[in-house]
Parts: structure tokens; C-alpha cells; sequence
């Protein structure tokens, strides 16, 4: 374990995608645990073995990766009633997951157990024994997930805390009590985490949904009653109205409480946006902390006099979680981020440099059109390029052309792209077919620039995302289009925007071939 007050667990990959309209693929799913990682998140659960072939798919891939910080968590169940520990499939899937880490479920409420699952209560507590010795036993770091802890521990807390014994006894590495309807109060909670903690001897961790409006609330009053490990998503994702937001969880500890939970707090905003961006959802402009309107103020005084006021109604300083103050003109808080940025892609900047300020500029200009930056780092780095002088066009663009035919025959809906452009002065005019418009415009470009550049075969689009967004920063309805890229080694992510689904397209999968070839002529041997 940690020597951290509070270890952070986080579930959006699992618990997350319970929530409406949270889906990920598989790629994603790497993604968002890289940046987890990379924020300073010490487990990460990618999801459960046994349920899906994609989750399986995660595990595989995430068993061959190294993890800088994280460690990756498989979710499952106890065994089942009435049969051995180690002829549970579902349970066999688990240790086929090879993490170092295994979180299991398992019956608190005797109400549950015997009505909804049908086995004796004494036959729930060996299912518990069992599982945990047996994982125990493969090596694994197990926790174990008290479901309905609360109400059941307020109708029965005798049965409550045998089935944590239980678990404990077997060598659980901690309990975690979860507040799995999330409609417990904190004064409640408070109390029944330091009983159990008491009855084992032992701390225990803290599981919380959000349904009565206190999953972030319950999370701190059991932390407060000895809870050392908290489990949560970000942006609150999950079941219902969601599970402890762990984007508002974090601060609160490392910044109220001197907790010091992560590394660096000012990626928060960024991480938040990142996971919202790559599950396809709008971003909360009125999430704490992070969101756009968290630290907006409205006045119709003097810009200045309006800044000096504006502190006065801030609970935090915005940039200490990478958020800035939108009234302010020219400020210097968005301006450590982009440092920070461009020297991950090898750019040294100076902090107050007309370049710098220019970039921001050009940022918020960017913004106010629609264009969101934190899942396109490859967009982020053209852009920082372009205003350094540092960047070359690949072409130079005539015109193109999409279109799509309706034959109503299945499988023969083709599009079709034209590119007109001049490489080098040399004109290109290439035609090419697609499953869908950005398809087609993706291989007329490639075709084009085929005979300039032998890089283009190694280029992949792996994804490709479409959301029509609204006003969040003030902008009309318009389309953003979000394409992540690979060359089997690396992938970025490139974004493009416009009132046009196509031009959209277009812009983002230009970023990519730039941003790739910049790279190319920079690692070429001289
Ligand atoms: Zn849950």
C-alpha cells in the first residue's frame, strides 16, 4: 500500500460506463488510463473480465504497457453459490487478466443474499472467505467491495460486519464500504465507517454514489472517520446520477485538507476534459473546480476593478487546478500551462514572451469558435508551431469535394472525395472511396501526397468522433470532429471545427498529416 493519507481509486472505466450514455472503445480505454496515470491516480480499474469482450481486450493490452505510477485493477464478483472457488469461471477470468491488482464484489444485506440470490447466509460468508483466500493465494492485491454496506449495516450491522470480517480473516488487503444507492447521509456514514474500521481493527475504504447529492460528501466524512482509500470516477460518471466525482474529490483533499494526493493539481482540468472529450459528452460548464463557469465572472465594471473583485468570490485560485478566470484579458495563469505543454514536445518557451502571449490568444480565440484542445495535443502542438515560424504547410489546397449516393443496395452506399492540391508546385488530382466522408477524404489525401512523402502508409486514423456542441464558451452550434491517429508506436489526437461535418473533418485530418510529417523531417537523419 501507499504511504499516502488517502490512496485514489479510480472506476470510470467500469463503474463510469454504468452511467447513460459513458461508452469507451478499447483504444479509448488505454487512453484515459495513460492520463490517469500520468495525473498521479494510484489504481486504476479497467473494467470486468467476465462481462465483455472489450474489457477482456483492455486488460490484454494494458498487461503489456508500463504503468508509471498506477496500478491496474480487474473487477469482479465472488464466486458463485454452491460450487468451488476455482471452478468459477468468472473468477478463473480474473486471474486471466493479469493485474496486479483484483477487486471483488460481494453480498452485505441478508435481505439481498437470501431473496435475490438464494443462498444461506453463512454459504454468502464462505463465498466471500473463498474468493479473497483464492486470489490471495495467485499474488494478487485484493480489495473487497461491501455492496449495500450502509443499509445494511443500518437494518443488520451484526450480519454487516461478519461478511467484512470475513473478507478480512481471508486477507483482504481492505474493505471497502460502499454506499451502493447512494441515498445515505453523512453524519450516517461518519459513524458506521468508524464502527467498521473499529470492528476489524483495521482502516477500510470508501465507495460512494451520488444519488442523494452527497457522493463527494460521504467520501470526506469517511475519510475523516479513517477511510484511506476513496473510490470514484471523474466527472462523477456512473450508475443513476453518477458515482463520488473524483474531479471535485481531489482538490478538496489537496487543497482543503493538505492531503497530498496527486503530483500536479493543475492537470485536473485537463484530465477532466480529456475523459469528457473521449467518452463523447459535453463538458459541465458548472462542475467545481473544472468547469468553464467555475471561475467566470460577470460585472460591468472596469476589466481591472472587476479582476480585484472577482478574487473575493473564488474559493480556490483557478490556476492551481488548470483553470483560469475568463474576464480577465491577458493573464498570466494560462500561460504556465502552455509552457508546460510545448516543453512535452520539446519547445522551450518563456513565461511573459510575446510568443507566448500570443499563443494564448490565439487559444481563447480558438476556443471561442468551438475547438477544445486537451484530447488533441497534435492540434495543440501545430498551432504552437505555427505561431513560432516553426511549421511548413504539406500543400497547398485547390479544392475538394465529397459527396454520398443512396443505391439502397447494403454495403454499396459508397462516398466519394476529390483532392485538388500542389505539392511542391507539382500539381494533384486524386480520387478515392470511402465507408463514409471522412474515409474517402482520408484516402484521396493520402493518395495525393503519396508520391511526395513515403510516410503516408505508416499513418493510421484509428478513431474518429463527431459532436455538434453548443455555447459553452459563448460560440453558436457548430461541429467538431476528433480524430486520434497512430503510426503503431504513437498516437496523437488532432480536432478540427466548423459549421460542416465535412470541413471539420477535413481541418482535423490535415492536423494530422502536418503534425506528422513536421515530426518526420525532424527525426529524419541530416
Ligand atoms: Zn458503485
Amino acid at each position: 500500500m501507499s504511504t499516502k493519507p488517502v490512496t485514489l481509486y479510480d472506476t470510470t472505466l467500469r463503474d463510469g460506463t454504468q452511467g447513460t450514455g459513458i461508452s469507451f472503445s478499447v483504444l479509448d480505454k488505454i487512453r484515459v488510463a495513460e492520463k490517469l496515470d500520468a495525473f498521479g491516480i494510484d489504481y486504476i480499474e479497467g473494467g470486468w473480465p467476465g462481462s465483455n469482450p472489450k474489457d477482456a481486450a483492455f486488460f490484454e493490452q494494458a498487461a503489456g504497457r508500463e504503468w508509471k505510477h498506477a496500478k491496474i485493477a480487474a473487477f469482479g464478483m465472488t464466486r458463485r453459490g454452491r460450487m468451488k472457488v476455482d471452478e468459477d469461471s468468472q473468477v478463473q477470468m480474473l486471474l486471466a487478466a493479469r493485474t496486479p491488482v483484483v477487486t471483488i464484489v460481494g453480498k452485505t444485506w441478508p435481505l439481498h443474499v437470501a431473496e435475490v440470490f438464494g443462498v444461506s447466509l453463512e454459504e454468502n460468508l464462505a463465498m466471500i472467505g473463498d474468493t479473497v483466500r483464492f486470489l490471495k493465494e495467485h499474488g494478487k492485491e485484493v480489495f473487497y467491495d461491501a455492496e449495500h454496506f450502509f443499509d445494511s449495516f443500518r437494518e443488520n450491522a451484526e450480519y454487516s460486519l461478519a461478511t467484512i470480517k470475513a473478507a478480512h480473516e481471508a486477507g483482504a488487503d481492505l474493505i471497502v464500504l460502499c454506499d451502493t444507492n447512494g441515498g445515505s447521509l453523512p453524519d450516517f456514514v461518519g459513524e458506521a465507517t468508524g464502527r467498521a474500521a473499529s470492528h476489524l481493527n483495521s482502516p477500510v475504504g470508501i465507495h460512494t454514489h451520488n444519488d442523494g447529492g452527497l457522493g463527494v460528501a460521504n467520501a470526506l466524512v469517511a475519510i475523516k472517520a479513517g477511510a484511506v482509500q476513496v473510490q470514484g470516477t471523474m466527472n462523477g460518471y456512473g450508475e443513476r446520477v453518477g458515482n463520488c466525482n473524483l474531479t471535485t474529490l481531489i482538490p478538496t483533499l489537496q487543497l482543503k485538507l493538505g492531503m497530498n494526493v496527486v503530483p500536479d493539481m493543475t492537470m485536473l482540468r485537463e484530465v477532466a476534459v480529456f475523459v469528457d472529450e473521449l467518452a463523447n459528452v459535453p463538458h459541465d460548464i458548472r462542475a467545481p473546480y473544472v468547469g468553464v463557469a467555475a471561475f467566470t465572472h460577470k460585472g460591468g465594471l472596469h476589466v481591472h476593478a472587476v479582476q480585484k473583485l472577482a478574487r473575493t468570490y473564488e474559493h480556490v485560485d483557478p490556476t492551481l487546478v488548470g483553470n483560469r478566470q475568463t474576464i480577465v484579458v491577458s493573464d498570466m495563469s494560462g500561460q504556465t500551462n502552455i509552457l508546460m505543454k510545448a516543453r512535452d514536445f520539446g519547445l522551450e518557451l518563456d513565461k511573459g514572451s510575446p510568443e507566448v502571449a500570443r499563443i494564448l490568444q490565439q487559444i481563447k480565440d480558438a476556443e471561442a469558435r468551438g475547438y477544445e484542445y486537451e484530447a488533441a495535443e497534435g492540434s495543440f502542438e501545430l498551432l504552437v508551431r505555427k505561431a513560432l515560424g516553426r511549421y511548413q504547410p504539406l500543400f497547398d489546397l485547390k479544392e475538394y469535394h465529397c459527396h454520398y449516393r443512396y443505391t439502397g443496395r447494403a454495403g454499396s452506399d459508397p462516398c466519394e472525395a476529390t483532392v485538388k492540391l500542389l505539392v511542391g508546385g507539382v500539381h494533384e488530382y486524386t480520387v478515392a472511396e470511402g465507408d463514409g466522408p471522412v474515409n474517402a477524404l482520408d484516402a484521396a489525401l493520402r493518395k495525393a501526397l503519396k508520391p511526395f512523402y513515403d510516410w503516408t502508409d505508416d499513418v493510421r486514423l484509428v478513431d474518429y468522433k463527431v459532436r455538434i456542441i453548443d455555447s459553452a464558451r459563448g460560440t453558436a452550434a457548430r461541429t467538431r470532429v476528433l480524430i486520434v491517429s497512430s503510426n503503431g508506436r504513437d498516437t496523437w489526437g488532432t480536432v478540427g471545427v466548423s459549421d460542416n461535418i465535412i470541413e471539420a473533418s477535413w481541418r482535423a485530418l490535415v492536423d494530422s498529416f502536418e503534425l506528422y510529417a513536421l515530426k518526420d523531417l525532424e527525426n529524419a537523419p541530416t
